[in-house]
């Protein structure tokens, strides 16, 4: 059972001095009283910083705002809160306002990616649809900085609307992804009506939700709101923990709610600086997630969104992160390590080298121990030639005409039934020579 400890204790009557236990458990007192000043801050925490600090801060919130759950807050030990993570990441901090030359607003282009409000269409099969534009918690690492901030408020029916209209006419969508902000900020009547129009669309096979409510307010996860979410399986949640210290006896037990409801566990990290970036914290973390249910899934490389320098790590740290987890533990464990191209390409998933030679019938590899090894490929291999006529084919695929799907990307360059033989830039000056000549 979730826990009221002492420190929760002080921290609800320093917020207001009637409250007990079940306005601490109330996912609305504890919105209500999202710590959203400096002031406040210090006020509940009985931290102070000095007045040159104090100006610096305020400014970044200027920018960037502020909105810490009592909740979350209460995880920060205040006696060592400079090198808390929990602190670290929702709390401001005057580097956010560094402007870095290689940093963007909108790094991922999922704003150019749209093609109605609300929708990010970048993979063939599959959409992201931003149903909320609030927070109960600002992750200071935000990738969508931009949008924190904006006027917090819930997209009406009609707008939703459009974006539901958007995936209905595009039969190709087969996974709906429900971000944001976060989609558990929304009222459980909407989330139900929504759940309702994305699962009756015939072709939406899967609708997933990003949340990352059970790290910052687990007791949002209510038994009414898993009631309304068993309804619509396959449902799928990915949540966001980036630190042990996160794992506490209320978020376990929101995510034992939500596993006992049968919905299948992510965890999407992100890597941080002076946060995570340690292989132990790290294997500590899947170690955690597994026990409570949650798969590891993506771990990222912080973005080059604006104001994140200080989050950021070298490209290295998280591969020797992977180094250090594959083979060395479960692996289910093992999230996958990506990097999500700037400019929108995607993700794009890195880890360590394990192939260090090939020739024509022998591999040689090595293992998470150093050991090299050599795989003896086939003699004789039929290499089948594929012209995607899957009717023709003896491997006995079924599809039908609307699961027929042309090659694309690398996968055109290694297909039979594709003449290209390179993918060349646009405006590549090369090629263009050759055309004006
Ligand atoms: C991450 C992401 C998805 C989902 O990607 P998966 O690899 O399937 O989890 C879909 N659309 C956009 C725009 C994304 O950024």
């Amino acid at each position: 059972m979730s826990i009221y400890t002492k420190k929760q204790q002080n921290i609800a009557h320093r917020i207001e001095e009637t409250s007990d236990k079940n306005n601490w458990k109330d996912w609305k007192w504890q919105l209500k009283h999202a710590i959203r000043s400096i002031d406040k801050f210090e006020k509940v925490t009985g931290i102070q910083f000095d007045a040159e600090e104090k100006k610096n801060l305020e400014s970044t919130l200027d920018k960037f705002p502020l909105s810490i759950t009592p909740y979350y807050l209460s995880l920060i030990d205040v006696n060592n809160y400079s090198n808390d993570p929990v602190f670290k990441q929702s709390f401001a901090d005057a580097r956010e306002l560094i402007l870095d030359k290689s940093e963007y607003s909108d790094p991922l282009a999922e704003d150019e990616d749209s093609p109605v409000e609300g929708i990010t269409h970048r993979y063939p099969d599959r959409v992201l649809f931003h149903v909320s534009n609030v927070c109960s918690m600002y992750c200071r690492h935000c990738t969508r900085k931009r949008k924190v901030g904006d006027v917090d408020h819930v997209p009406s029916r009609a707008q939703m609307i459009k974006g539901i209209e958007y995936i209905k006419s595009n039969t190709q969508v087969r996974d709906v992804l429900l971000s944001g902000g976060d989609p558990f900020m929304l009222p459980d009547d909407m989330i139900d009506w929504l759940l309702n129009e994305l699962t009756q669309i015939e072709h939406v096979e899967v609708v997933r939700i990003g949340t990352r409510i059970p790290v910052v307010l687990p007791y949002r996860v209510t038994d009414k709101l898993v009631e309304v979410l068993k309804k619509y399986h396959p449902l799928w949640i990915n949540t966001h923990f980036n630190h042990p210290r996160e794992i506490t006896a209320s978020a376990a037990e929101a995510l034992s709610k939500l596993a006992n409801a049968g919905i299948p566990l992510g965890n999407q990290s992100v890597l941080l600086a002076d946060v995570n970036d340690c292989p132990r914290i790290m294997k500590k973390l899947v170690h955690l997630l597994v026990k409570n249910r949650v798969r590891p899934y993506y771990l990222y490389q912080c973005d080059l969104s604006e104001g994140l320098s200080h989050f950021r790590t070298p490209i290295g740290k998280g591969i020797e992160i992977m180094e250090s987890l594959i083979g060395h533990t479960s692996g289910f464990a093992v999230p996958t390590y990506v990097i999500d191209a700037p400019g929108g390409g995607g993700k794009i998933p890195v880890m360590p080298n394990y192939i260090i030679s090939w020739s024509t019938n022998k591999v040689v590899l090595r293992n998470y121990e150093g050991v090299i090894t050599t795989y003896k490929e086939p003699d004789k291999y039929e290499q089948r030639f594929c012209d995607r006529d899957c009717d023709k084919c003896d491997l006995e695929l079924n599809l039908t005409p609307s699961e027929e799907v042309a090659a694309t990307g690398i996968e055109k360059l290694l297909s039979d039934s594709d003449d290209s033989i390179s993918l060349v830039p646009q405006g590549n000056e090369r090629m263009e020579r050759r055309t004006d000549g």
